[in-house]
C-alpha cells in the first residue's frame, strides 16, 4: 500500500481508538506508526489482520476489565505506547520486510498471532471460575498473577489465534504462513506465561500487603522486588513473546 495512504488509514484507526479510550495519546501515536508500517508492507491483508487484533483485543479488554475484580494492577486510560510497541513492534518489522523477503509474512503473522493469543488468553481467562495455576510449578495463585494460567484462558488464546488464522486463510495468505503462525502464536503464548512466572519482575507493596507487576504500587508507595528481574516488566515480556512468535513462525515456515 502507498505509504501516504497507509499513514492516513492508520492515523484514522488510531484516532478512533483514542476516541473510544482504547489508547492514550502516546499509544495512539505508536499505533499510527505500527499501522503505517503494517499497511505499507502488508497491504490490505496486513491491514485486515492488524485491525482484527486491535478491535477484538480492545473490546475484550474493555468488556473483561469490568468483571475483573482481582486484577492486581488494574489500569485505565487505554493502552500506552510501550504496550502498543510490545504487541505490534515485531509485526511492523515483518511487514516492512515483505517487499524484499517472503518470510516477512511469517514474521508479521506469527507476531500478530502471538499478541492475539496472549490478549485473548488474558481477557477470557479472567472469567475463569477456577483460580489460575502458575505455569512453571502448578501452584494456585490469585487471578491476575503473571504466569498464572487457566484452562479457559488457554482455550481462549487458542481461539484467538485460530480466528486470526481463519481470517488469514480467507484473505489469501499462503497456507504455510497461516499454519506456521497459528502454531507459533500458541507456543509464544505459553512462552509469555513461562517468562511471567519465572523472570518477570514481581513486586510486593508492604503497606497494602499486595503483589503487583510495577515498582510503584497504585497506593503511591514504592514496592519491593520479590522475584524476577526489575528491568523485565510486563511490556518487555510481551515484546519478547511476540517477537518469539514471529521468529518461531519464520522457522516453521522455512521448514514447511
Ligand atoms: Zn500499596
Amino acid at each position: 500500500m502507498n505509504p501516504a495512504v497507509a499513514a492516513a488509514f492508520a492515523g484514522a484507526l488510531a484516532l478512533v481508538g483514542r476516541g473510544l479510550g482504547w489508547l492514550n495519546t502516546g499509544g495512539a501515536l505508536a499505533s499510527s506508526a505500527v499501522g503505517t508500517a503494517v499497511f505499507t508492507g502488508g497491504g490490505p491483508a496486513g491491514a485486515a489482520l492488524l485491525t482484527l487484533f486491535f478491535v477484538s483485543g480492545s473490546l475484550l479488554t474493555k468488556y473483561s476489565s469490568r468483571s475483573r475484580r482481582n486484577r492486581l494492577d488494574a489500569q485505565t486510560g487505554g493502552r500506552t505506547a510501550r504496550q502498543v510497541l510490545a504487541n505490534g513492534g515485531c509485526a511492523a518489522v515483518g511487514a516492512l520486510m515483505i517487499p524484499s523477503w517472503e518470510g516477512g509474512w511469517a514474521l508479521l503473522f506469527g507476531a500478530l498471532a502471538a499478541a492475539q493469543a496472549d490478549t485473548w488468553a488474558t481477557e477470557i481467562g479472567a472469567f475463569s471460575t477456577k483460580p489460575p495455576r502458575l505455569i512453571s510449578t502448578g501452584v494456585v495463585v490469585p487471578p491476575g498473577t503473571s504466569g498464572g494460567v487457566t484452562l479457559l484462558g488457554s482455550v481462549g488464546g487458542f481461539m484467538g489465534a485460530s480466528v486470526m488464522a481463519t481470517l488469514a486463510m480467507v484473505i489469501g495468505l499462503p497456507a504455510t504462513v497461516t499454519i506456521a503462525g497459528l502454531l507459533a502464536g500458541f507456543v509464544a503464548m505459553m512462552w509469555d506465561s513461562l517468562l511471567g512466572a519465572t523472570v518477570q519482575g514481581i513486586y510486593h507493596c508492604d503497606r497494602c500487603d499486595a503483589v503487583g507487576e510495577r515498582p510503584r504500587h497504585r497506593c503511591g508507595d514504592r514496592a519491593r522486588l520479590i522475584r524476577g528481574w526489575a528491568w523485565l516488566d510486563n511490556d518487555a515480556v510481551n515484546l519478547v513473546a511476540t517477537c518469539s512468535g514471529g521468529a518461531v513462525a519464520v522457522v516453521l515456515w522455512w521448514i514447511i
